[in-house]
């Protein structure tokens, strides 16, 4: 039976794009080769290529004066790319939770990371906001959703500088004005498809101002030059984010997905906020609607709980060791159905101790 999959990352993947990829990998497009066989440079792999990009290029509005990349080396690639890229001298930083703070840590390598804002006093349980963006430095960074402490901007800031986003566990959950960014990039394997591929969108205009030597393959110009072809692909991975995408646009999208996660949430948290045993992690106003942290308010009922989960067929809950306690993640693929079934069993459980 397949389970109710709550897991942070690798998230889960939709039905039909678990089954279209998996007979691609058989034969691929009725051509008698699996597509792990085939040259990335062939027709029927530049095709997956071609819609995988329209569909980034449409399910979000990326405008035209924009690339859309498909790289290797993971989100963590970009937390260095992005500053030997971008950063001449200095950039500014939010520091919204571990993962913003490894950007920070690689960002230090080229320049000088300032953070301009923290959440660290409460262990990252808040997004920070009120901030004044400096207008001397070469960008801003910021992460839309902190996948570890349960944290999402509800909102962007209005940025004099350049704005980057690493939006690696909420990409394609909600609409966003792409305009507003410089650069967008997110690891595939929470939100958009499996680990391997990582999505980089960009406004080809803040490049080429640095005057620092690059490895070539680190250098986005290579990539956007090469059309995401300069070396060889990850094509599975970017064949299962075709397929994952396809799937989203055939629900209506990111606005109608955006509605079913608000539903999935506020299903979610009202079970939190109503049940006794229980309590949420963050502030209110700054819940994720993808990563939902919570506590049992007598941690010695974990393995209970956790043993409960199991038996319903949940699985993932486990929370990140940085905060503890659990983590529910409702990624874009998971349906309200698995919702339902996590909360009626906390509900049971709370009946269960009483
Ligand atoms: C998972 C995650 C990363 C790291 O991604 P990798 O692809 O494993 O390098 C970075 N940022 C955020 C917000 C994440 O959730």
């Amino acid at each position: 039976m397949k389970k109710h999959n709550f897991g942070a990352g690798p998230g889960i993947l939709p039905e039909s794009a678990l089954e279209k990829s998996a007979a691609a990998v058989l034969d691929f497009n009725g051509i008698g080769m699996s597509l792990l066989e085939i040259s990335h440079r062939s027709k029927d792999f530049d095709a997956v290529m071609v819609k995988a990009k329209s569909l980034v290029k449409e399910l979000l509005g990326v405008p035209d004066n924009y690339s859309i990349l498909f790289l290797q080396g993971g989100a963590s690639t970009q937390f260095a790319m992005v500053p030997m890229n971008l950063m001449k001298s200095k950039a500014a930083y939010v520091e919204s939770g571990v993962w913003a703070n490894k950007a920070i840590k690689e960002a230090n390598l080229f320049g000088e990371a300032k953070v301009i804002a923290t959440s660290k006093d409460k262990n990252f349980n808040y997004v920070p906001k009120g901030y004044t963006i400096p207008n001397d430095c070469d960008y801003l960074h910021v992460t839309s959703n902190n996948t570890i402490y349960g944290t999402q901007m509800k909102s962007f800031p209005e940025s004099p500088i350049p704005m980057i986003c690493d939006m690696s566990s909420d990409i394609f959950s909600r609409p966003i004005d792409v305009s507003k960014f410089d650069l967008i990039y997110a690891g595939a394997q929470k939100n958009m498809g499996p680990a391997g591929v990582t999505l980089v969108i960009i406004k080809n205009d803040i490049l080429g101002k640095t005057g620092r030597p690059m490895p070539t393959m680190l250098k986005y110009e290579t990539h956007i030059e090469g059309d995401s072809l300069y070396n060889t692909p990850p094509v599975f991975p970017i064949y299962v984010c075709m397929e994952t995408l396809v799937w989203l646009k055939s629900i209506g999208g990111v606005a109608a997905i955006e509605k079913t996660n608000q539903a999935k949430a506020d299903m979610f948290y009202a079970e939190v906020d109503s049940n006794p045993l229980f309590v949420g992690t963050c502030e209110k106003e700054d819940r994720s609607n993808m990563n939902a942290c919570f506590l049992l308010k007598n941690p010695e009922m974990e393995e209970e709980f956790l043993k409960m989960a199991k038996d319903a067929g949940i699985i993932g809950l486990k929370g990140h060791r940085s905060v503890g306690g659990f983590r529910a993640s409702m990624y874009n693929a998971l349906p309200i159905e698995s919702v339902k079934v996590l909360t009626q069993m906390m509900n049971d459980f709370a009946l269960k101790k009483a």
